[in-house]
């Protein structure tokens, strides 16, 4: 069976503003460095709002409907901005990562990438904030645990700002590991050690800035890894961040191409252990166009090699 790429062309219609880095090109850059590998294409779908209720509340949902300019831009925060086109591109990420959970549940799909945008991980219950609208990846874990009744689902963030909308989203979820490193200090500010969650089931690892390949690959070996091994997720979600790349503006990270497939790697081996591989991976940020490009490549095509 083949990993299976989720995406969709209305996810090229959130336009931002000249100069913005969350930018169509991202996407574009991303769909072309993949187009050659032998994966399992399919459309995503629109979210349904019930879907969206198991993260957000109805109010939220409507702002961001109510909030769709008819031409040009609206600013929704200091960094969001909305397009004609960004309500269906919302509703299209959070429909890719509904899917991709379904197809990888139900034995379709080995692992699957969500090739989509806007990005997520920064969205919280009641607030979009930093390119995001809806937390796609707290919403596949939400939907895998309530939908297919799922014990335990993890969700490792490898983004370099902090998840902290999936933070929020999953904060007093019991079912559910919320793993994220972080370049700190940087943006949002969130993200420190004592960050916990409310049954303990949130872990925090902060890297400082300018540290590198190594010094993650030592965090995630005494840290991330061993509480994953031990929570035993049924499904493992990847919130797949490309910023923390050295070449990246908007951090600064020093981790090269090898490093995200190291990471991905290492996911899929203990995804392997504990629940037959199961991966579902979505893609957040990564502002360098070469970087994104070829980081991305590394990581689907770890995802290809695990599928086997
Ligand atoms: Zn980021």
């Amino acid at each position: 069976m083949k990993t299976a790429l989720l995406t969709h062309a209305d996810c090229l219609e959130h336009m931002t503003p000249d100069g913005h880095p969350e930018r169509v090109a991202r996407l574009e850059r991303v769909l072309h460095a993949l187009e050659s590998l032998d994966l399992d294409r399919r459309t995503s779908p629109l979210a349904a709002d019930d879907d969206l209720l198991r993260i957000h509340p109805e109010s939220h949902i409507r702002s961001i409907r109510s909030s769709r300019p008819t031409e040009g831009y609206r600013q929704i925060d200091g960094d969001t901005f909305m397009s004609p086109g960004s309500v269906d591109a919302a509703y299209r990420a959070a429909g890719a990562v509904v899917r991709a959970v379904d197809l990888v549940l139900g034995g379709d799909s080995p692992n699957a990438f969500c090739a989509i945008r806007p990005p997520g991980h920064h969205a919280e219950s009641e607030t979009a904030m930093g390119f995001c609208l809806f937390g796609n990846a707290a919403l596949a874990a939400k939907h895998a645990l309530d939908h297919h009744r799922l014990k335990r689902v993890a969700v490792v963030d490898f983004d370099v700002h902090h998840g902290n909308g999936t933070q929020d989203l999953l904060w007093d979820e019991a079912r559910a590991l919320v793993i994220t490193s972080q370049q700190m200090p940087l943006w949002p500010g969130t993200g420190r050690p004592d960050e916990t969650g409310a049954y303990d089931t949130v872990l925090n690892i902060p890297l400082p800035p300018r540290s590198g390949g190594a010094e993650m690959r030592a965090a995630y070996e005494a840290q991330a890894f061993p509480r994953l091994r031990a929570f035993k997720p049924e499904l493992i979600i990847i919130s797949a961040g490309f910023d923390a790349h050295q070449d990246d503006p908007l951090a600064e990270l020093n981790w090269s191409t090898n490093d995200f497939a190291w990471i991905t790697a290492e996911l899929c081996k203990i995804a392997d252990e504990c629940c037959n591989g199961r991966i579902v991976s979505t893609l957040e940020g990564g502002y360098d166009l070469n970087a994104l490009a070829e980081a991305t490549r590394a990581h689907v095509e770890e995802l290809m090699k695990a599928a086997r």
